[in-house]
């Protein structure tokens, strides 16, 4: 007899999650799922961990040779994968690797943030963007520890989803940062809460446009529940205008007033240390008086904690003891010394000019002496000239681009070698009114294993001064 079923036009995408939803229920009932993880980091090493704990055979690939979880990893190459059942992919491993071409093909191919999803019970608030996603994501997640709820907060940050989905406790909700790596290889998980906090040109060595990268991110809006709500910046054209277009409840924030925003509102700024948040007429204030809300990009992120957590219910009380107890994340923007009107910052996070400049913006109505340097990513610093022009102090250059910086910002600039000489010269130059910022708009591998080391030590050394 003929079905009646497979007339109906079948697209691409339900086509995907009607396979990914067969392997997974192969998964979920031990059904001796063979699986390949492709990328043996941190959540290649989770996902690992999670397929065996439901049963799986798990086989390890990767271009690099490494064992991890007692795996040996074997270069990824596309015959090995028609002989398992799914293709689990880490953030880190490139989705256009051609070697993964056909596994893609036949919707065999999912991310760890997927498979991860397929065992988490409580309602998941993705959150994305180029910018602000760490700080957001554990801003939500410490509003919701401060409301007494038992929460999850990672993903991107720290520990990857499938750390939760192996934990035997349960929690009350999940705040999950999504990278657009992360989302490109989504396909049935969903969102009660999608929110995307901005975007900028990022990843161009992965995407081919700025519209490629975008259409990553904005899975997060498509894959909402169906009581799913976005939480959108609408003073970003681009990802508000995405947005839009893909329908559905939409809550906004914005870190900026009423006169600059046309439109219906949610949390937006009233003067500059107040969000203003409305619902249906009705108003909320909170205060923006943290000391770790530096700059316009933070409290943009607040906004958007603020509309996350109220989309979920959290007490307005409970929001704003959230957004007191926050202390910020390390190394963005962190004050570590604040003595005699003379702040210290470590933003060694800052591995880029764009970081550096929201940096240099945050500290408006300051005088600066900028540590800067390390190694350099190739982008040019003429957009900081204006700034270190008028505000900047003495720009105390350290590592490789010593030279670069002294070409960029000529007479302002002393060459220090260390972050240890910088420092001990930065305590000679400081005075009440004049902010000291380790913002360093390199990578740190010349000097450092990473940013946060560069950051401990400058804490460590900051601390060490009188
Ligand atoms: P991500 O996880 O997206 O890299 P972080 O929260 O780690 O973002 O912040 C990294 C840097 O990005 C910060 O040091 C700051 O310079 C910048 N930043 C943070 N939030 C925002 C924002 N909302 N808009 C623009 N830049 C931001």
């Amino acid at each position: 007899m003929e079905s009646t079923v497979s007339s109906r036009p079948f697209s691409p995408a339900a086509e995907a999650r009607a396979r990914v939803a067969a392997i997974r229920d192969k998964l979920t009932k031990k059904g001796g799922l063979v699986a390949a993880v492709v990328g043996g980091g941190k959540s290649g090493e989770a996902a690992i961990d999670l397929l065996r704990a439901h049963g799986a055979e798990v086989r390890l690939f990767d271009d690099r040779a490494i064992t991890v979880a007692g795996l040996v990893a074997a270069p990824i190459e596309h015959a090995a994968f028609e002989q398992v059942d799914v293709v689990v992919l880490s953030p880190g491993v490139p989705r256009r690797h051609p070697e993964l071409q056909p596994a893609i093909a036949r919707h065999k191919l999912v991310g760890e943030v997927e498979l991860a999803s397929w065992f988490v019970r409580a309602p998941m608030i993705g959150i994305t963007g180029t910018n602000g996603k760490s700080t957001t994501t554990a801003l939500v997640g410490k509003i919701f520890e401060t409301a007494g709820q038992r929460v999850f907060a990672g993903g991107n940050l720290g520990e990857p989803l499938s750390r939760l989905a192996l934990a035997t406790d349960a929690v009350d909700v999940a705040v999950v940062e999504l990278s657009s790596y992360q989302l490109e290889s989504i396909v049935t998980a969903s969102f009660r809460v999608g929110c995307w906090l901005n975007i900028a040109p990022d990843h161009t060595d992965r995407y081919d446009s700025i519209d490629e990268y975008a259409a990553a991110k904005r899975r997060v809006l498509d894959r909402r529940t169906h009581d799913g709500v976005a939480v959108l910046n609408a003073k970003d054209k681009f990802c508000s205008g995405i947005g839009v277009r893909t329908g559905g409840p939409i809550r906004w924030f914005a870190a900026a007033d009423a006169s600059d925003l046309a439109g219906p509102m949610g949390t937006r700024l009233e003067g500059i240390t107040t969000a203003l948040r409305t619902d249906d007429g009705v108003e909320e204030r909170y205060a923006l008086s943290a000391p770790w809300i530096v700059g316009m990009h933070n409290r943009a992120n607040a906004c958007a904690a603020i509309e996350c957590a109220r989309a979920m219910n959290v007490a307005p009380d409970a929001v704003q003891a959230g957004l007191d107890a926050f202390g910020g994340l390390p190394h963005r923007l962190e004050l570590v010394r604040d003595v005699d009107d003379s702040r210290w910052f470590n933003d060694s996070k800052a591995t880029n000019i764009e970081s550096v400049s929201t940096a240099l913006a945050a500290l408006a109505n300051r005088r600066i002496v900028w540590i800067a340097g390390g190694r350099d990513k190739g982008a040019p610093w003429s957009p900081l000239a204006e700034m270190v022009e008028d505000r900047v102090e003495a720009v105390l250059a350290i590592g490789e681009a010593t030279p670069i910086v002294e070409a960029a910002f000529g007479a302002k600039v002393e060459r220090l070698e260390t972050l240890e000489r910088a420092v001990a010269r930065a305590a000679e130059l400081v005075a009440p009114g004049v902010d000291v910022l380790l913002s360093p708009g390199c990578a740190s591998f010349d000097q450092f294993k990473d940013y946060a080391e560069r950051g401990d030590v400058f804490r460590r050394l900051v601390g060490a001064l009188a």
